[in-house]
């Protein structure tokens, strides 16, 4: 099968990659869509050690699978591949289970391809009413639903999000449902212009020193971002953490400690939740679709996602 391997050092298009073995328990996925996230072009930069297929965002037909009741449905799919038997997965941290591989991330070949492989119990069915344009953001949807996982957020609470990427916009419009004062902060005009929605506000002052925030999400991508959320964040307020950054960064911690803030690293949420969220909330996820290419010009994909004006750029691999 065609698919988009990293091989540590360079990406390529590969003809006659293997397609998935069957598994016991997995089902393989035709995949319609994928999504270049910023972890894929983390990777490419050295983030995971990974090589193999790269991606995790898609939306596919199950094409295989031992229960015959999947084959021939649309499905998205929880990246993580748990064990199922170790302590953490008794605690239902299945997203932390030590022996897990992840989609295109770790240790299991990713989605940029014509086949990827899941377990059955990571399969979703999307719902009619959700298209193939929408479903694919499923992932990064659902990792901005984590963030209401693990931080109560009150109708009143200040939340300002960094970072106008796709995932910061994301982020915003999550928060936009359970608070009343969502400020998303970026530089970048044209990615601002397509964040309003649901009543957020947006501003282009991203090293404000206003510690007023209750919640800080920081979504810049940058290694600055971290600094610039705790200068944001008010004395016991949070900060959400949702970058992953190729690099070790030198940060000045003293601030978290004087202000007694609370740090909370965030990175993947329940599926079930990011779709039933496209259902509910009706997200505009369609604005931020940058561009589309076809897997042979994934190579294009790649560069068009790196332009700092680009949002999502989807591959087209039906
Ligand atoms: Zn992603
Ligand atoms: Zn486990």
């Amino acid at each position: 099968m065609k698919a988009l391997v990293f091989d540590g050092k360079q990406l390529s298009l590969v003809k006659d990659h293997p397609a998935p073995a069957r598994r016991n328990g997995w089902a393989v996925i035709r995949v319609h869509l994928a999504g270049i996230c910023r972890t894929d072009q983390e990777i490419v930069h050295g983030y995971m050690g990974f090589r193999g297929v790269l991606g995790h965002e898609f939306v596919g037909t199950v094409a295989r699978c031992a229960d015959a009741t999947w084959v021939g449905k649309r499905v998205v799919g929880e990246i993580n591949a748990a064990c199922g038997e170790c302590d953490a997965c008794a605690r239902g941290l299945d997203r932390h289970c030590p022996n897990r591989s992840v989609l295109g991330i770790a240790g299991l070949d990713g989605c940029m391809a014509e086949y990827c492989s899941l377990p059955v119990a990571n399969l979703r069915e999307v719902p009619d009413d959700i298209d193939d344009d929408h479903a694919v953001f499923t992932e990064p949807l659902s990792a901005a639903f984590a963030i209401l996982e693990q931080v109560a957020i009150d109708p009143a609470d200040r939340c300002v999000v960094l970072g106008d990427g796709k995932l910061g916009i994301l982020c915003a419009w999550v928060l936009a449902t359970v608070s009343r004062h969502v400020t998303l902060v970026g530089e970048h005009p044209d990615k601002l212009a397509l964040a309003p929605w649901g009543g957020i506000a947006t501003s282009q002052d991203t090293h404000a020193e206003r510690a007023d925030a209750d919640v800080v999400v920081e979504a810049t991508g940058s290694p600055d971002g971290l600094r610039d959320a705790i200068a944001r964040c008010r004395p016991r307020g949070t900060i959400a953490l949702k970058s992953t950054i190729a690099h070790a960064v030198p940060i000045d911690l003293a601030p978290v400690v004087v202000n007694e803030i609370r740090v909370v690293g965030s990175r993947c949420g329940r599926f079930a939740q990011g779709l039933a969220g496209l259902g509910e909330h009706a997200f505009p996820v369609e604005r931020l679709i940058s561009a589309r290419f076809p897997l042979e010009r994934a190579a294009e994909g790649f560069r068009a996602a790196a332009d700092p004006r680009a949002l999502k750029v989807l591959l087209d691999i039906s």
